[in-house]
């Protein structure tokens, strides 16, 4: 099963940058959000590099909180929306009901060496291939690792 998951994030992301303009436009939205915070004010305007001290910012949620540590910090986490969410499990890689246990359970069985590209990743291939609605399973290039393939 690791070893499955593995060939699928490579075979997924080829390239090391894809989606980062999806986190790029998170980190925009999250520090234009954050431009008139009293805590980063008070911080010295310095926008804290740990988990449970960006959760306590207003509207900041899990998601938001690991792309700023991935794509602001380098550090290696998983940030999981929707698509990441819904693609794990299509492709059976974890059985969760939400976004908070699906990140848990991803850090059970990815390398740590890929959590750092996963979201962008996931998020373009989620835009594109296996989209919420109608699922591309044809053309999709980890159909043969996937239980949910409708071809
Ligand atoms: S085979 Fe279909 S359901 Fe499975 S990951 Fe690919 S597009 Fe998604």
């Amino acid at each position: 099963m690791k070893n499955d998951v593995c060939i699928a994030v490579y075979a997924l992301a080829p390239a090391p940058f894809i989606g980062f303009d999806h986190e790029l436009k998170y980190i925009k939205s999250f520090k234009n959000s954050l431009s008139n915070c009293s805590c980063i004010i008070e911080n010295s305007g310095a926008v804290p590099n740990e988990l449970n001290a960006l959760l306590k910012l207003p509207g900041v949620g899990r998601k938001t909180a690991n792309i700023v540590l991935s794509a602001g910090f380098n550090m290696d986490t998983i940030a999981v929306d929707t698509h990441v969410h819904r693609i794990t499990n299509r492709l059976g890689w974890v059985h969760t009901k939400t976004p908070e246990d699906t990140e848990m359970e991803l850090k059970k069985i990815i390398p740590k060496k890929y959590w750092h590209r996963l979201n962008g990743t996931l998020v373009v291939f989620g835009q594109t291939v296996c989209k919420p609605v109608s699922p591309k399973c044809k053309i999709c290039p980890v159909n043969k690792y996937c239980p949910s393939r409708k071809l």
